[in-house]
């Protein structure tokens, strides 16, 4: 079907931009060492995946930092350090990525979903529920998409509540709330490295914490060896003394060719994410034209990523939905849609983890049937974003919406 009052846009969701020539350099470097491995060092050379771990713990502003496989893997590493095991409830935002779940389904956790707001962020008041329904005291915070609730708050009311706070930023790095990094709030934070993150290593991810014991047996538990030393933001050796001998070597580390071309972009991640919201604020001008499209007001106290954007139509009906979605698509724009129950390449929802008991979550559910998600590459200009949002609202200008 083609639109002729409008013209489509040409340019692909999915393609990043190329690596610096620095980061490219930095990888040739490991590959002609062929010390590919995190602890196939020469004398006290220290890796690049400890480099990483130091200049990561440096940008977060945490004591610690651990290089790992995958973000999934870093919530792994987090949830069992903590002791998570068969049967341990853990909290998690209903509205979240799949690997969340499948973290604490890793470590054989149960997983107490919890309600998600219009704002895209965990519903405190539901928390509050859940907690005493379940008796829950771990909180895996998903910063689903950027959106950051009131830190302040939600950290207050964990440490009344007794619950242990690890957050999942693998859409926050680089975000914080009222002047604290995102990742600093609890006891742990989990990034990843993943493709469509914000620094790109095809797969990766890093934990940070201050917390001393914890990190010790994060250490272990990612596949350390006895190699402990070997890292570049670690505890000291004291601290490893007894756990070494009680925790396992669950493997899960980054190899040092990862880390090589992680480091420049480090160096270059707070101007890709001026970059990221100058284009966010593009699209959200564009987008706000449209009195049908409900953005989230950001609050001034946030401090984020606009890696992606959502919008929400809240009384647009499943045919709608479809029609919409085709639409747009047809005009070369792709948006992701959180109501399907079918899952669809990344997105899914709750509906469709049905290795856990079903749980009701009717405020979720009903957010969900009106959200739009678009990734927003660095590919993109901000002249692109203008024309994306002038061609989903034009799209959506197409249907009126129920009454
Ligand atoms: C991508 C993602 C993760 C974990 O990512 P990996 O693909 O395992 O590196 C965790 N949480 C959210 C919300 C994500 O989008």
């Amino acid at each position: 079907m083609r639109d002729d009052r409008i013209a489509p846009f040409k340019g692909v969701f999915t393609q990043q931009e190329a690596l610096e020539d620095s980061a490219i350099q930095a990888a040739i470097d490991v590959l002609q060492s062929g010390r590919l491995h995190r602890y196939n060092t020469v004398g006290s050379e220290l890796s690049e995946a400890a480099l990483l771990e130091q200049d990561y713990a440096a940008y977060q502003g945490s004591r610690y930092c651990l290089a790992l496989a995958s973000g999934g893997y870093a919530m792994q590493t987090a949830l069992r350090a903590l002791g998570v095991g068969s049967g341990v409830k853990v909290m998690t935002n209903a509205f979240t990525l799949s690997p969340v779940p499948g973290a604490i389904a890793a470590v054989h956790g149960e997983t107490v979903l919890v309600e998600c707001t219009e704002d895209l962020v965990i519903d405190i008041e539901d928390l509050e529920a859940k907690i005493t329904a379940s008796g829950s005291r771990i909180l895996l915070l998903s910063l689903m998409r950027g959106h950051l609730p009131d830190m302040d708050r939600l950290t207050r009311f964990c440490c009344e509540a007794g619950v242990t706070l690890i957050e999942d930023c693998a859409h926050t790095m680089g975000a914080s709330w009222n002047g604290t990094k995102s990742g600093k709030f609890g006891i742990a934070g989990c990034f990843s490295t993943q493709t469509y993150k914000h620094i790109n290593s095809g797969e990766g991810g890093l934990l940070t914490s201050d917390n001393e014991a914890f990190m010790a047996r994060a250490i272990l538990l990612s596949g350390s060896y006895m190699l402990y030393e070997r890292h570049g933001a670690a505890p000291g050796p004291e601290a490893f003394a007894q756990v070494r001998f009680e925790t396992p070597n669950c493997s899960g580390r980054m190899d040092n060719l990862r880390a090589a071309v992680l480091r420049p972009q480090i160096a270059g991640l707070d101007r890709n994410i001026a970059r990221w919201n100058a284009r966010y604020r593009s699209l959200e001008a564009g987008l706000t034209r449209s009195n049908q499209l409900v953005l989230r007001k950001r609050p001034a106290e946030e401090h984020f990523v606009g890696s992606s954007i959502q919008f929400r139509i809240p009384d647009i009906n499943a045919n709608q939905v479809s029609a919409f979605v085709e639409k747009a698509k047809t005009l070369g724009v792709e948006l992701k849609w959180f109501g399907d129950d079918n899952p669809v390449a990344f997105t899914s929802n709750h509906t469709s983890w049905r290795y856990m008991p079903s749980q009701s979550l009717p405020k979720t559910d009903q957010v969900l049937r009106g959200l739009f998600d678009m990734r927003v590459p660095l590919t993109f200009s901000e002249e692109d974003c203008t024309q994306i949002a002038e061609i989903i609202v034009h799209c959506a200008g197409e249907f009126s919406p129920a009454q």
